[in-house]
């Protein structure tokens, strides 16, 4: 779908993937005037297939647009299109257990000038890409690198937003991370380098040895993970105590050393929720818990992908059916 100052949305079409044409002067090219989203949409045991709260993509979608200077899309032509796509796709849809079709909404910048401007004329498209179970041979714990160098996002800056000038910043620490032989990066605040954000593209949870669960408040520079707010929901229904607060890395470790925290987890679409097992930085590491998967971590995760493949009721309406 094509969106300019004069004509508004217009030209919505669905087409073979094919290659992309653009002037060298497009605006996207040199001022990451850019969004995106990530869903996935899950063929259900009696064949039907239901998107995941694409409602709240929706809305994150526009709530980065506002920061990009971009247009908003409405919602039904957000929801509309990938309701479009899935059932041009039906065909190839994975049908194995396990699988799923990983939808990628975007947004860019198709104006061709050289100046720093907000654009006039916006291309928004979606990619369907089938994703095979991430946790084929079992769940796995991570190892998390904590990046004391460098920082994701500042206050004022884009942190809240799925834009790829976040991930643009975030790679040469995940780089660093996989050098000290880390699974991915963990990012702290860039004010005061103590307290912790989120990893490279997941949010953040930490379990207590009193039941309860934490995670840090969306104070601006973190993204709103659709899958932390479902896991806070899930966490609220099932009667914890959840807390929405600060948590630094000195007290990360302390509390990990004298067994006040048993697990740690990181979560977002593609993995649902991810055990963390260990931690380093420059002069540390730390083993969480017993290094493994642990039972608060199991339950989450089995809970929300129940929840999401059609196997059990589905009381806050996340299923979003395409008939
Ligand atoms: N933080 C970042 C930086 C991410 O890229 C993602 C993945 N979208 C998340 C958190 C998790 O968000 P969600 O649960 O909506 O996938």
């Amino acid at each position: 779908i094509r969106w300019s100052e004069d004509k508004g949305w217009h030209d919505a079409k669905i087409t073979a993937r094919a290659t992309l044409t653009v002037d060298p002067a497009t605006a996207v090219l040199h001022y990451a005037q850019e969004i995106f989203e990530g869903l996935k949409a899950y063929r259900h045991d009696d064949g039907s297939v239901a998107l995941f709260r694409p409602e709240a993509n929706a809305a994150r979608f526009r709530d980065s647009a506002r920061r990009m200077a971009m247009p908003e899309l409405p919602d039904e032509l957000f929801i509309g299109s990938i309701e479009a796509l899935v059932k041009a796709d039906a065909d190839w849809f994975p049908a194995i257990d396990g699988g799923s079709l990983y939808l990628r909404p975007f947004m860019i910048a198709s104006e061709v000038f050289l100046g720093v401007k907000p654009a006039a004329e916006y291309l928004f498209m979606v990619l369907a890409s089938s994703a095979g179970s991430y946790w084929k041979g079992g769940v796995r714990p991570v190892s998390l690198w904590v990046s004391h160098e460098y920082s994701r996002a500042g206050a004022g800056g884009t942190g809240a937003a799925k834009c790829g000038g976040n991930y643009a910043t975030s790679l040469v620490a995940q780089q660093e991370a996989i050098r000290r032989g880390c699974d991915q990066v963990v990012f702290l605040d860039a004010a005061e380098r103590r307290w912790i954000e989120e990893l490279g593209g997941m949010n953040i949870f930490f379990v207590f040895d009193d039941g309860s669960i934490q995670t840090p408040p969306l104070t601006g520079t973190i993204l709103p993970g659709i899958t932390r707010d479902s896991i806070l929901r899930l966490a609220r229904d099932a009667g914890l105590t959840v807390r929405e607060e600060l948590y630094s890395i000195d007290q990360w470790r302390a509390d990990a050393e004298s067994g006040r925290l048993t697990e740690s987890f990181a979560c977002g679409t593609a993995a649902v929720v991810t055990p963390i097992g260990q931690v380093s930085g420059p002069d540390y590491g730390f083993t969480i818990g017993s290094g493994g998967t642990g039972q608060t971590t199991q339950r989450f995760l089995d809970a929300l992908t129940a929840i999401q493949r059609g196997r059990a009721p589905d009381p806050h309406g996340w299923l979003h059916a395409i008939g």
